[in-house]
């Protein structure tokens, strides 16, 4: 399978423009086509503004999907990376999904190629294949369930406990991770996400030192010896939860800094400190945003509003039909395991309490 290291990080080109006269700009587009945005926390500020100030909303993946697909809105704007455009669409397949770009990716999904991935699944007939939501809708169509972080724990404790053995794809760290918290058997593919990965337990433990009231929110797509040092291992909603809830006035966070946004808006007084991913001697001690999030931008999505607007919907997901159902089973098995365990989004987790959220 490729190595999600030998893909190069896009080139981001903003071109200078007004960002009020681009919202307005925005707002008018989006009434035209009864469209509402739904964005992802690591995506722009500006964007994530203009989603809440529009109706729509700020979310980790799981909550895009739901809010998506029980919006009346005939158009689904998705700022964020494609398999969310994507998963919008298959449980959405009357609506128009834009995105303000296409290109806009994930290594996870990159590194989990759709025939490859059959051909290890047809290996191992025997086991139940259970897929992250950060894959294409073919790999979703290959599997028994879909999985966001907040499901992951429940949805994998389920099958341990019916006896299944798992084939885990695509991100390793999360699937260690699973597998420690649960102890069932997963047989795991070796992907992984190119920002998380990124982060280095020694500086880690180097920055708390310097720190040693900052409590520790760490997202579990990361190395393992990064999440053994975590206060709080959690989804993007649990880590904000989580800022919000503790006492503590200091935070390291080991996340996309897309995140840190939320996180000041709702506590301005509290600090908060990337955690690190470069080493002793580094002019940036951390770079952790993810290449694909940051080409969504106010301009792009602009553009693509205003060629909708035109017919020329260029920025459109489209997913073939029978692809789309398909790939819809999994994820609705997903969402009413969800619903009937009401993961919602779930409480904060604390090291040790086992629990996560959406990616
Ligand atoms: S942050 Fe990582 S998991 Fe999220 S979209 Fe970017 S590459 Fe994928």
């Amino acid at each position: 399978m490729p190595s999600p290291r030998q893909i190069p990080k896009p080139i981001v080109v903003e071109p200078a423009a007004e960002p009020t006269a681009l919202v307005g700009r925005i707002k008018a587009a989006m009434r035209s086509l009864d469209a509402v945005l739904v964005a992802h926390y690591y995506v722009d500020g500006a964007l994530q503004d203009l989603a809440d100030a529009t109706g729509g909303c700020v979310a980790d993946s799981l909550e895009m999907a739901r809010f998506g697909r029980d919006h009346p809105a005939q158009t689904l704007v998705v700022a964020g990376v494609r398999f969310m455009g994507e998963t919008a669409k298959i449980l959405s397949p009357d609506k128009r999904v834009l995105m303000p770009t296409l290109e806009a990716t994930c290594s996870l999904d990159l590194g989990c190629p759709a025939k490859e991935f059959d051909a290890f699944c047809n290996e191992h007939p025997d086991r139940t294949v259970v897929v992250y939501a950060n894959t294409s809708a073919a790999v979703k169509a290959r599997a028994d369930w879909v999985t966001t972080s907040s499901t992951g724990l429940d949805i994998v404790r389920h099958l341990h406990a019916r006896g299944e053995k798992i084939l885990w794809a695509p991100d390793i760290h999360l699937g260690r991770y699973l597998q420690a918290q649960t102890g069932a058997d997963m047989l795991l593919w070796s992907g992984s996400c190119i920002v998380h990965d990124e982060f280095k337990a020694i500086e880690l433990e180097l920055l708390r030192r310097e720190h040693p009231r900052a409590k520790v929110l760490v997202h579990p797509e990361s190395p393992t010896a990064v999440i053994a040092q975590a206060d709080v291992v959690g989804s993007t909603t649990q880590l904000l939860q989580a800022a919000q809830r503790l006492e503590a006035d200091e935070f390291i966070v080991a996340t996309d800094a897309g995140i840190m946004h939320k996180m000041r808006q709702a506590q301005p007084h509290k600090t908060f400190l990337e955690a690190p991913t470069a080493g002793v001697g580094a002019t940036c001690k951390s770079c952790a945003h993810c290449p694909w999030m940051a080409m969504n931008s106010l301009s792009q999505l602009a553009a693509t509003l205003e060629a909708a607007q035109r017919g020329e919907a260029t920025q459109e997901i489209r997913v073939d039909r029978d692809l789309a159902q398909r790939a819809r089973r999994p994820i609705d098995r997903m969402l009413a395991f969800a619903a009937a365990r009401k993961v919602a989004p779930s409480p904060f987790a604390t090291q040790g309490s086992q629990g996560m959220g959406p990616a």
